[in-house]
């Protein structure tokens, strides 16, 4: 059974006309894209062009972009880089609602002795410039922001805080992840010094990544080896999936302002669907300021967990958001970073749809999910003193 997918942001269906151009180089264009032979070069040939075609959709330089495996290392690389590059400088600047990828790691570097500012947000999930601006010191080496929620959708004013770091002469790098694809990004006019994607959010496969270092950022390689990347990044490309990428790119650019807005009406008529037939229930993040693809909807006194279960028996695919490690009953620090209140915080369900979800996928959600409600509150009348307490800090 096809699912009804709508977990695009944890991850997305590779397009089939990206599958298409990468099929031969799983066949017959297998060669090493850095060998002296003929065989290998006509490879080398269609990477260089892959990169040619990012850096223009990205409105940078070829030699500004490095592959990498995913978004994770991307956004690995450029902190601990920054860090590398000015041993003077101790301390990074970050927000209480990125990705694990920058959060965990950050969480990491202040156990390894760095010290570490992480800005909190409001209830729509917004920063606080001023905030931010106070944060900044001598020893700042980087301040890091996502671009846009993977939870929430949140769209952080990411030109605002890019120029304010420029002018302050402090590194920054964005978690672009949620947003190529979905934002227009054009680095000639955007200030930040990095930037990270990555392929399997936006219709590419897994296991491939950009890492964007500006020209003259100081950088230091993550993974040391090979000569490949400009010594930036060894390891032999991931052919199939760079050139996967480029394909994925030139597409989203290329439809992104009609896609969006057929998807943002297909998640604003869920929606206002759900918040219409099911009473106690409200959306999470800046809905003035969101990504068109992304919903997060909290029902009050149910569980996020017992929903998905039973919503998967309709093959309907969502996220309750990234769950505590400790697999207690906690709800995703995002939603805790803003202050949600635990009782709606507890049964929120994150949407996020793509290109490819139709009319017919959101019917079925409008259809199914009310009873759904309806059910899990009558089984498990949760009232604000009832309602399970957070277990953990983490
Ligand atoms: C998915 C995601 C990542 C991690 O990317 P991977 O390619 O899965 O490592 C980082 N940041 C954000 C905002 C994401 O949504």
């Amino acid at each position: 059974m096809k699912p009804v997918y709508l977990d695009n942001n944890a991850t997305t269906m590779v397009a089939p006309e990206v599958l298409e151009e990468m099929l031969p180089f799983f066949g017959e264009l297998y060669g090493n894209p850095s060998s002296m032979h003929t065989f290998g070069g006509q490879v080398g040939i269609r990477l260089k062009q892959a990169r040619t075609d990012i850096a223009e959709v990205l409105g940078c330089r070829a030699d500004e972009l490095i592959f990498t495996s995913c978004g994770s290392e991307g956004d690995n690389t450029a902190i601990l880089s920054a860090l590398a590059a000015q041993p003077e400088k101790r301390h990074l600047i970050t927000t209480r609602v990125e990705h694990p990828a920058v959060l965990s790691l950050a969480k990491h570097l202040e156990e390894k002795g760095y010290e570490v500012t992480l800005l909190g947000v409001d209830e729509s999930g917004r920063l606080d410039i001023e905030e931010l601006k106070g944060a900044i010191r001598k020893d700042t080496a980087l301040v890091s922001v996502m671009y846009a929620n993977n939870e929430t959708g949140t769209i952080f004013p990411i030109p605002e805080i890019a120029a304010l770091c420029k002018a302050r002469g402090v590194l920054f790098h964005t978690d672009a992840v949620q947003a190529v694809g979905k934002v227009d990004i054009d680095l000639e006019k955007l200030p930040v010094d990095m930037l990270v994607l990555s392929g399997h959010k936006l219709h590419a496969p897994k296991g491939v990544g950009v890492l964007y270092v500006r020209r003259g950022t100081p950088f230091r390689p993550f993974l040391i080896g090979g000569h490949q990347e400009r010594g930036r990044r060894a390891g032999t490309e991931n052919t199939a999936g760079i050139i996967g990428l480029a394909t994925a790119m030139k597409l989203a650019k290329a439809n992104m302002a009609s896609e969006n807005s057929t998807v943002k009406a297909l998640r604003d008529r869920l929606e206002s669907g759900l918040l219409a037939s099911i009473p106690h229930s409200q959306i999470n993040g800046d809905i003035g300021h969101r990504l068109p693809n992304t919903s997060s909807i909290a029902f009050k006194f149910v569980e996020g967990e017992a929903i998905l279960l039973m919503l998967d028996q309709y093959g309907i695919c969502a996220s309750s958001g990234s769950a505590c490690t400790s697999g207690s009953l906690e709800p995703s620090h995002v939603l805790r970073a803003m202050g949600v209140p635990f009782t709606f915080a507890h049964g929120s369900i994150r949407f996020s749809l793509s290109r490819y979800t139709t009319d017919a996928e959101i019917d079925l959600v409008l259809d199914k999910l009310p009873g759904i409600i309806e059910t899990l509150r009558r089984m498990s009348p949760f009232t604000e003193e009832s309602m399970p307490k957070p277990a953990c800090t983490c």
